[in-house]
């Protein structure tokens, strides 16, 4: 305390004796009249406030680039780690771009669980649900039913009554609807991402229009047996890079992403 009142002393000794000289007043005792030197007295205690105040005021600015620094290292932190997100993601749509089959799947499994939201994008699910199908036909050589010969089957038969409705495997573009009597009867064909395509046969009706973007798992219409068919049931083809795969493997593959990390 008393080094405190020392130093108010001597400071406004000081100020009172440098204010003294500016008010042109050298020996002035009188404190209490408004004089030269005490206004300027004022001036300087005002000056002093001034600098004060003007100080908080950078100071505040120091202390909220300082706070707003933290704030963006920490979205530097989160930036630099959705930049690794990214990473993982452009790797995982630059494998799904190479891949070939569903057979070639192990090589992206580790990863599709760090984004599994990629599988919207990538025909991975069963286009009718699972109590409303039996499979009826395969992938592969057959021997087709009216044509009389060995065929080459490049899609999967789904049996299933007339009417049942019909989902999108994966989000994409509605790039063609045909009706084909003499094939895939009437027929809707679907562009995804990373150079997938599906194509839903036979159907009964279509309710999408050609050129609509759809979401995964969108309703596109319903089964029926139009074109060369038996019977009422979805033919679906998986075309990857303009060849027919087998669409087997991409049947359980959002469901198991689903329950590992359910597990996880
Ligand atoms: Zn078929």
């Amino acid at each position: 305390m008393a080094l405190w009142n020392n130093l108010k002393k001597t400071t406004l000794g000081w100020i009172k004796g440098y204010a003294s000289k500016i008010g042109g007043v050298t020996n002035s005792k009188d404190e209490n009249h408004f004089t030269p030197q005490n206004a300027a007295y004022w001036i300087f205690v005002g000056l002093f406030f001034l600098c004060f105040a003007v100080n908080r005021f950078f100071y505040g600015n120091v202390q909220r680039t300082e706070h707003s620094d933290s704030l963006t290292q920490h979205f530097q932190i989160s930036e630099s780690t959705s930049i690794r997100n990214n990473v993982v993601y452009l790797k995982l749509g630059q494998l799904f771009g190479q891949l070939e089959n569903f057979q070639q799947m192990e090589r992206l499994e580790s990863f599709l669980a760090l984004h599994p939201e990629i599988l919207d994008s990538v025909p991975s699910a069963v286009p009718l649900f699972r109590e409303h199908y039996v499979l009826s036909s395969p992938y592969g050589k057959r021997y087709h039913p009216i044509h009389k010969i060995s065929k080459k089957h490049f899609g999967v038969d789904l049996a299933a009554a007339k009417d049942t409705p019909i989902y999108a495997t994966a989000a994409g573009r509605v790039t063609s609807i045909e009706n084909n009597p003499k094939g895939h009867g009437l027929h809707v064909i679907i562009s995804h991402a990373h150079g997938f395509q599906t194509l839903y046969g036979h159907m009964e009706s279509v309710a999408v229009s050609e050129g609509e973007n759809i979401g995964a798992h969108d309703f596109i219409g319903a089964v029926g047996s139009t074109g060369i068919s038996t019977g009422p049931h979805l033919h679906y083809e998986i075309i990857k890079n303009g060849k027919r795969i087998d669409p087997t493997g991409s049947f359980n593959l959002k469901y198991e992403v689903y329950l590992k990390l359910k597990n996880l």
